[in-house]
């Protein structure tokens, strides 16, 4: 009997082990794509980003003679109906691991079970199954070195290859229209800004991984920290959306690392992290929602989203040349570099004592490559409220971070057009990107600082001593 493949962040076919065990069972295969509360529930871009996903994976089965279905609902209900018209024996899924997901996917496997449907689900977003690696006491990690200690030289599965024929049942269900989905409706800002910046799909994914192990990773451990460089993979976006697996990414960099390219190994620790923010969010899911650290609860975070300092940090005028170049950069690929990631969270959240949850929010409304786990433990990191987080009093200096991390004012000059007699392209189409309510011209002059650099250091250090940290 056919199989549904219940398509979620796993948007690709190679390395795919839910679509390998149906094709290799020869059982005909049902893709399907749930419009849930979860799909409902994601920020503008990041749910504008995986409608072209779900697009581009369409034609990429069609190609090879099956379809995605697309359907609306409850997914136990959807699942149901289609186990129903299809007579399918089994649904397949890749396992998600925060909060929402877990609580919905185990819904749906017991209801599945209940009703005498095999539903099983796979590994695959991450090479390490959270609750796999434990510490010696049998706990989980709470600090990154022991945690990168303990995985480093765990094997890591060899990825599978793409099937070279799926299985198609005899007749296709009904299936919804992706344009009646208007997944890029939340878009305030130009969707045709940023479309140039996306590298859709999985053989983008996997030529972006080529292009970065063969060009950039022997110097990447000097250069992934210059936000003025192009030293970094920018495989975020594909690893979000599941166009490219962390295996395929980590075996890539074992072999530079075994022909002898010095950055290779800081790749592999980078991925790493990624595995541990999802370690983190699974064994404390008040990662994304609470300070992970209990005694910051009492902290007075500033909540009010309507200050016009936290309004210039949206709109990337602030007046702080880094921390501008680092909003407008996100407002118009979609991606920010993380050290600017790092810079624009603790201008947030210390410099205005903002609550890091508003900028957590806000990143996941503009990312192309938000990721639940990473973006949190990111701003409670900034923040100083999560785990292996900064030091509270580590306040990153916008003006010092400019002057190590873009000396000669490469970023910033690409970022921002007020001033410049030659601004440069990127720097404009920030303009074109931005809603017309904002107001916003390029020949306007450049604001001055909502705070001195200074001055917000020392208030933040202030505030820190008041609450006797
Ligand atoms: P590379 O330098 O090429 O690294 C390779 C891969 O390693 C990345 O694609 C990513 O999967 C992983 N990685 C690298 N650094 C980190 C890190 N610090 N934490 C977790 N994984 C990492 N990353 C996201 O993918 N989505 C987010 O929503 C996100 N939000 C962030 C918010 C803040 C405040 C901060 C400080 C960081 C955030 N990051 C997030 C982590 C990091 O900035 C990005 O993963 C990185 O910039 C992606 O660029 P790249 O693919 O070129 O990375």
């Amino acid at each position: 009997s056919p199989v549904i493949l219940w398509v979620r962040r796993d948007l690709r076919l190679s390395d795919h082990p839910a679509l390998d065990a149906t094709c290799e069972a020869g059982r005909p295969v049902i893709p399907v794509v749930i419009r849930d509360a979860v799909m409902d529930g994601l920020g503008a871009a990041p749910k504008w980003r995986m409608g072209l996903g779900i697009g581009h994976l369409a034609e990429r089965l069609e190609a090879k003679g099956s379809r995605l279905l697309l359907r609306s609902g409850e997914p136990v209900e959807v699942l149901r109906a289609l186990v129903e018209e299809t007579g399918a024996g089994a649904v397949y899924w890749m396992r998600a691991y925060d909060p929402a997901s877990v609580e919905r996917d185990t819904a749906v496997k017991s209801a599945l079970k209940e009703a005498g449907v095999e539903a099983t689900s796979f590994a695959g977003h991450l090479m390490f199954e959270p609750w796999r690696v434990e510490t010696k006491q049998g706990g989980f990690y709470k600090v990154f070195t022991p945690f990168w200690k303990a995985v480093r030289g765990l094997d890591v599965a060899t990825p599978l290859p793409t099937p070279g024929r799926i299985p198609a049942p005899d007749a296709w269900p009904s299936s919804e229209s992706l344009e009646d989905w208007a997944l890029e409706a939340a878009m305030r800002r130009g969707a045709d800004v940023v479309r140039p910046w996306v590298q859709l799909g999985e053989e983008a994914a996997q030529g972006r991984l080529g292009a970065f192990v063969a060009e950039k990773v022997a110097a990447y451990g000097d250069t992934r920290d210059l936000p003025w460089t192009d030293g970094t993979s920018c495989l975020s976006e594909n690893l979000a959306l599941g166009e490219i697996t962390p295996r395929q990414c980590w075996h890539a960099g074992r072999r530079a690392m075994e022909d002898g390219k010095k950055g290779a190994e800081t790749f592999l620790k980078e991925l790493a992290w990624r595995e541990f923010a999802y370690h983190l969010m699974w064994h404390t899911p008040h990662l994304l929602d609470s300070n992970w650290r209990e005694e910051w609860e009492a902290f007075p975070w500033n909540e009010d989203e309507t200050r016009p300092e936290v309004i210039a940090w949206k709109q990337g005028r602030t007046g702080i040349p880094f921390v501008d170049a680092g909003q407008r950069e996100m407002y118009v690929t979609g991606r920010m570099h993380n050290r600017t990631r790092m810079i624009v969270a603790s201008f947030l959240t210390k410099h205005l004592l903002t609550h890091w949850k508003i900028g957590m929010r806000w990143f996941e409304d503009c990312l192309i490559d938000w990721d639940p786990a990473s973006n949190a433990m990111g701003w409670q990191w900034s923040a100083g409220s999560g785990p292996d987080a900064t030091p509270y009093f580590r306040v990153f200096n916008p003006v010092t971070q400019r002057d190590k991390f873009d000396p000669k004012r490469k970023y910033i000059d690409r970022w921002i057009a007020e001033g410049r007699r030659h601004p440069s392209e990127e720097a404009l189409s920030y303009f074109d990107a931005v809603p017309v309510s904002w107001g916003l011209s390029a020949g306007d002059g450049y604001p001055d600082p909502v705070v001195a650099a200074d001055e917000g250091r020392k208030r933040a250090l202030a505030a820190y001593e008041n609450r006797g940290f």
